[in-house]
């Protein structure tokens, strides 16, 4: 072709949302936080990955590796406006046709956990409350085209007969209206026997958070029945008795760890793997305890910010090590808006056992945090201000979270109670260690990948 009918070249910019780091093979793993993408580089690739994102790059034509990063988004073009982009994104969240509602089908709980931040004033979901979300998603379900449910409480499943009458009445709405129905459970695994598994699942909860913080002794210290007596038995040979199941679930089991409890739970990870190491449906989700407000916050051994960002990756490390999975949190809080905590989001709201709405599942008892209530007949009553004090206050006002590689995921809004109470950046602990995060990740990747090789 002459030279003046080429196509001039393209300059393409390295994105101003991604990380790299440097993996044990001697590759590079390199993650987009505007794309979502995390891609792996071997060792040969490794400098021409580098240079190419570390200057321009012009190009007419683009090819092989270069095409690769473009497809991903480590590659934008040079007129790109990312910080528009970002914005763009952060406002979708304003979108009408998706909803997460957070349900307190009761506010008491069984267990009295040394670290917990709730008081309990309030009970089992009211009957006029039942049916005020029954007619709330039947009005929404018209526009709607996802609904999603979280149970929490208190202890959830300690109101099995509000989780059946309300998974059943939504679901009827959702297959009359046309719309997606998924739901998920923070339950503390006591009550969850193989049959009421069945009934969730058909109630399309498939997600379960469940807490056991080490070793039966150090679980039973902290989290042990409301009248006395330990937890840890029931709750494992309830999971024991799931993985003897066919059926289909999502289990993460969280380990909540302090500076009392180091050398138990380092202890207890292979404990966990002798059990359900190899089954993908359980996962191991340590998370260091932190001070929320329960009554005995001033006693509590957290662990100091240097502790808990080496020990959350060493953790999740050993997990790896011993053939367990880590849970998918750690890589879904890299997608765009997954680091976003749901008290920002504008179509999210917790409804408490007597109807009153909430942002925060934490501050219950904030008066700032009490946005209004739902009536009977399915109207939620809202104080708008309040409202935006917790959707408006991530990145629109700081100018660090504007600038931040990890903008698209977060959006400053990771906690917003935590921006509040402290006047910080509530970054996530993937954001901080973000090389650790993407080494890991990388980890349980190439332990999958030799797991189906063998
Ligand atoms: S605002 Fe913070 S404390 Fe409240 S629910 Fe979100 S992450 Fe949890
Ligand atoms: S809170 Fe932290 S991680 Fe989130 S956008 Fe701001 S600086 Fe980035």
């Amino acid at each position: 072709m002459p030279q003046s009918q080429q196509s001039a070249p393209s300059v393409w910019k390295p994105s101003r949302f991604n990380a790299i780091t440097e993996v044990d093979d001697g590759g590079l793993v390199v993650f987009n936080s505007y794309s979502g993408a995390i891609a792996s580089f071997s060792k040969e690739e490794r400098e021409q990955v580098r240079g190419t994102l570390s200057g321009l790059t012009m190009a007419s034509d683009p090819q092989g590796l270069v095409q690769h990063l473009i497809e991903h988004g480590f590659l934008v073009q040079e007129h790109t406006d990312e910080l528009q982009r970002a914005t763009d994104l952060h406002q979708s969240m304003n979108v009408t046709d998706t909803m997460h509602l957070v349900l307190l089908s009761t506010e008491a709980c069984s267990f009295r956990c040394n670290y917990c931040y709730e008081t309990f004033p309030r009970g089992r979901m009211e009957n006029r409350v039942i049916t005020g979300l029954k007619h709330y998603v039947q009005q929404k379900a018209a526009t709607l085209q996802h609904l999603h449910i979280s149970w929490h409480g208190g202890e959830p499943l300690l109101a099995w007969d509000v989780i059946a009458e309300l998974s059943t009445s939504f679901m009827e709405a959702a297959e009359a209206g046309d719309m997606q129905y998924s739901a998920d459970i923070a339950t503390n695994g006591y009550y969850l026997t193989v049959e009421k598994m069945q009934q969730l699942l058909g109630w399309n909860v498939n997600r379960f958070m469940i807490t056991v913080d080490g070793p039966a002794e150090v679980h039973d210290q902290r989290r042990s029945l409301a009248g006395g007596g330990g937890t840890y038995e029931r709750i494992m040979s309830n999971l024991i008795a799931l993985q003897a199941t066919h059926l289909s679930f999502d289990i993460h089991i969280r380990i909540n760890f302090d500076n009392s409890t180091l050398q138990a739970v380092e202890a207890f990870i292979p404990e966990l793997a002798r059990q359900f190491a190899g089954d993908e449906r359980f996962k191991v989700y340590p998370r260091p305890v932190g001070c929320m407000g329960g009554e005995n916050d001033l006693q509590l051994p957290v662990c100091d910010d240097r502790t808990k960002d080496e020990r959350i990756w060493s953790y999740n490390e050993q997990v790896v090590n011993e053939g367990l999975q880590i849970s998918s949190f750690v890589s879904e809080i890299l997608v765009p808006g997954g680091a976003v905590c749901y008290a920002a989001k504008p179509n999210s709201l917790i409804v408490g056992s007597d109807g009153k709405l909430y942002k925060c599942s934490v501050a219950i008892e904030e008066e700032y945090n009490q946005l209004g209530y739902l009536d009977e007949e399915g109207q939620a009553h809202i104080d708008l201000d309040k409202m935006l004090l917790w959707t408006t206050s991530g990145e629109e006002k700081d100018e660090n979270c504007q600038a931040c590689f990890f903008r698209p995921a977060c959006q400053g809004n990771h906690c917003p109670l935590y921006r509040m109470r402290t006047g910080n950046r509530p970054c996530s602990y993937e954001k901080r260690q973000i090389k650790k995060t993407l080494r890991t990740i990388w980890l349980q990747e190439e332990a999958v990948t030799a797991a189906f090789m063998k």
